[in-house]
Parts: structure tokens; C-alpha cells; sequence
């Protein structure tokens, strides 16, 4: 379990969290749980404590759960930036429990909409909270709220970390955000469709040399520019180029089309890191850290279940960080139904693909019977050996 490295440790990392990685309305179903349903919502944690949150997208609620489990009734203070008024991105506000504690102070930033006016947020607040919606009046709400409005290429600091924001191409509107903390640079770019020269250019600029650069990756390259064309989504290719241009170093994809499956979001990132060396498909639970080496991930525990140890003969072909196709005899430690712990010589990319050939076990003599399997890399750690590696995989089609 990824453990939430708190401000006491006076480290110099960056943490950024994703609660929330779905585009457009949350999803349930079995197809899509491996990167996850719920809609936007990133907790960044900066070097000095102080705490962020990226959109209040469905992600918003299971935030709240952590934060109340970690902090109690202690206070918490957090600067919310919510990108624009489409329901994925606030949906989760009247299910942030934090925000009916007395005790907790945030700081909202958003735009001024000109289909609101003033206040903008403040009236997203009322409306969604307005009976028949919803059955808790507002006034329950009772943390202290403060809202700022943000305008086209603002710049500001909140303790130590220099925020700017850019209008993104988008029906009604989106910002996007950059955070230059101490550790390093994060550009937060939902909701954003190329195609208009001088955004386009806002958007390079606003990701010069940023360490993570999340974008929009909605839709397939084909579908951009074709039947989701104007749509006010960006696909994979998109953000390759933008990465390219202005210098990234992590490229993450972003806001995943309801309807696309985990299948299809493995063949997009096998897509993008054969045009970009790093790339991430954002998963729910997935926390990147970003120091002064470089910018650690780690994914999320996604294999529950009965756990039965073993000794598991298994083939195993895959590619390595570098990139290098490798085969090896190797044994599964242990296995679920949804995935197995093996030790390999070989260290495998994160969130890549092995094939794992088991040995049938009990069936010795009939040797023609072979159990084969998809694994997706989910953890890598120091194995008991010198040079080897622990390597989670969960089972995929
Ligand atoms: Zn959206
Ligand atoms: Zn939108």
C-alpha cells in the first residue's frame, strides 16, 4: 500500500496522488476497475506540507475518506483548484466530507464563467446543493471556504510554489495549471483539444521542461480527428507532441474515455512509449514522487483476494525498463485470481505486459499441457536476492 509521506518528514518531494483518472462520467464496470471509474480529482502534496487538490471530480469522495481517517479532527487546509464547471470535474464536491467539519479551511480557485458571472464557483456550490438535487441544504457545510478567481496567465505563490494558469481549448472554458514547487514541475492539463494555433502554443509554454505533464488522452488519434472532432478532447499522439516540444521528462494520460476499456488503455500506452520514452497511463491509486533523483511511481494494490503460495514452475517473457525483450525460467511465489508475486533477474518496465507460460501443476507426464497468462507489471521491488526483482502482476485477457 502506497503510504502517504506526510510534511514531518521535511523531505524535498513532491507527491502527487490520483484519486480520480476517468474522463466525462465515472464507470463500474469489471472492464475498466484496473485504471479505475471514478472521475478527476489529483492530491498534490508539496515539498513544504502544504496541500493541493487538483478537481473535485468523484475521486473528491474517497479523498475525504483518507484525509478523516489520517487526520481526524485535527484541521486540515487545502488549496482546491477546480479546472472548470463539467459535472466530471464537480461532481464529488457534496461528498467531500471534509467540508462539513468546522475545524477545515479551503481555498478555492477557479474561473469566472461567462455563463455564471461572478462568483462562479460559489454559484456551482448553491446550484448543485439546491433542492431537488441534493438533500443537505449548504449551510451544513461548514469549513471555512474561500474562493479566488483565476484569469488567463495569472501567476501567484502559495508558500513557495509559483502557480500559473492558462485557458485551454474547451467548450465553456478549462484551465490548465502549472505548480513549480522546489522539487520540481507539475502541468496539469485536462480537458484540452488541439487545433487552435494560439492555445496550442499557451500549452507548450505552459509545460516548458515540466517533470510530469498530464494531459488529455481521451480520444484515439483517429477519433480526433474524425467523429470526435470539437469534442474539446485530446488523444495520446496530441500529447506526445506537446511532451516532445516543450521538453517534458513524464508524460501521463489522462481522463480516459468511459468506454474505454482496460484493454484499450494498455494499447494506448504501448502506442505512446514507442514514440515517448516516459509515459504513464493515469490509474487510480497510482502516486508519483517527484525528488531530486527522478520521479518515482508507484501503482496501486489492485490484487486482493485468496492468496495461495506456491511454487509455480513459469516461462516469462516481457521488456525491460530499458526497453530490451527478455525470456526467463522463473517460479510464481505466490497467486491469486487476479495475479501473481514472481522473482525475476530481469527487471521489467512498470505498467508493461509479460507472458507467463505455468506449468500445468499436478500433471506431471502429460507435458503438453501449459497454463499461459497476460500479466500487467503492477510492482517492482528489491527481490531476497542480490539483482533480482519481486515483480507483482495482475492478470489481464
Ligand atoms: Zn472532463
Ligand atoms: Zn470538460
Amino acid at each position: 500500500m502506497a503510504e502517504s509521506v506526510r510534511s514531518g518528514m521535511s523531505n524535498k518531494v513532491a507527491k502527487l496522488s490520483f484519486w480520480g483518472v476517468r474522463g466525462s462520467t465515472p464507470t463500474v464496470d469489471r472492464a475498466t476497475w484496473r485504471y479505475g471509474g471514478n472521475t478527476p480529482c489529483l492530491e498534490l502534496v508539496a515539498p513544504d506540507g502544504t496541500q493541493f487538490i487538483l478537481d473535485c471530480g468523484t475521486g473528491l469522495r474517497v479523498l475525504g475518506k483518507r484525509w478523516a481517517e489520517i487526520h481526524g479532527t485535527n484541521s486540515i487546509e487545502a488549496h482546491i483548484f477546480v479546472t472548470h464547471y463539467h459535472w466530471d470535474h464537480i461532481q464529488g464536491i457534496p461528498f467531500f466530507s471534509p467540508l462539513y467539519a468546522g475545524q477545515n479551511r479551503f481555498h478555492f480557485y477557479s474561473f469566472r464563467s461567462e455563463f455564471l458571472g461572478r462568483d462562479s464557483l460559489k454559484q456551482v456550490f448553491e446550484a448543485q446543493m439546491a433542492y431537488p438535487y441534493f438533500p443537505v441544504d449548504l449551510s451544513a457545510m461548514s469549513a471555512a471556504r474561500q474562493f479566488s478567481e483565476v484569469t488567463d496567465r495569472d501567476q501567484f505563490e502559495i508558500n513557495g510554489t509559483r502557480i500559473t494558469a492558462r485557458m485551454l481549448n474547451h467548450p465553456q472554458g478549462c484551465f490548465g495549471f502549472r505548480f513549480e514547487t522546489s522539487a520540481g514541475t507539475i502541468v496539469y492539463a485536462t480537458d484540452n483539444e488541439p487545433g487552435v494555433p494560439k492555445l496550442d502554443q499557451s500549452l507548450r509554454e505552459l509545460a516548458a521542461d515540466a517533470d510530469i505533464f498530464i494531459n488529455d488522452a481521451q480520444y484515439t488519434p483517429e477519433q480526433l480527428t474524425t467523429t470526435r472532432k470539437g469534442w474539446g478532447h485530446s488523444s495520446w499522439l496530441a500529447g506526445v507532441k506537446v511532451a516532445q516540444e516543450a521538453g517534458v521528462r513524464n508524460l501521463v494520460l489522462f481522463h480516459h474515455d468511459p468506454d474505454s476499456t482496460d484493454k484499450i488503455v494498455d494499447g494506448v500506452l504501448r502506442d505512446a512509449r514507442q514514440k515517448f520514452e516516459s509515459v504513464w497511463a493515469a490509474s487510480e491509486g497510482m502516486v508519483m514522487s517527484l525528488g531530486e533523483e527522478r520521479v518515482e511511481v508507484i501503482m496501486p494494490t489492485t490484487r486482493g483476494g485468496l492468496r495461495q503460495e506456491g511454487h509455480f514452475r513459469a516461462r516469462v517473457t516481457g521488456y525491460t525498463e530499458e526497453g530490451r525483450a527478455f525470456q526467463e525460467e522463473t517460479v510464481l511465489r505466490d497467486l491469486t485470481l487476479q495475479g501473481a508475486l514472481i522473482y525475476l533477474n530481469h527487471s521489467p518496465r512498470l505498467q508493461s505486459e509479460l507472458q507467463v507460460t505455468m506449468e500445468s501443476p499436478g500433471d506431471e507426464g502429460q507435458n503438453h499441457n501449459h497454463l499461459r497468462f497476460r500479466g500487467y507489471v503492477v510492482r517492482l521491488e528489491p527481490g531476497p536476492e542480490k539483482d533480482q526483482t519481486a515483480v507483482g502482476i495482475v492478470f489481464t485477457e
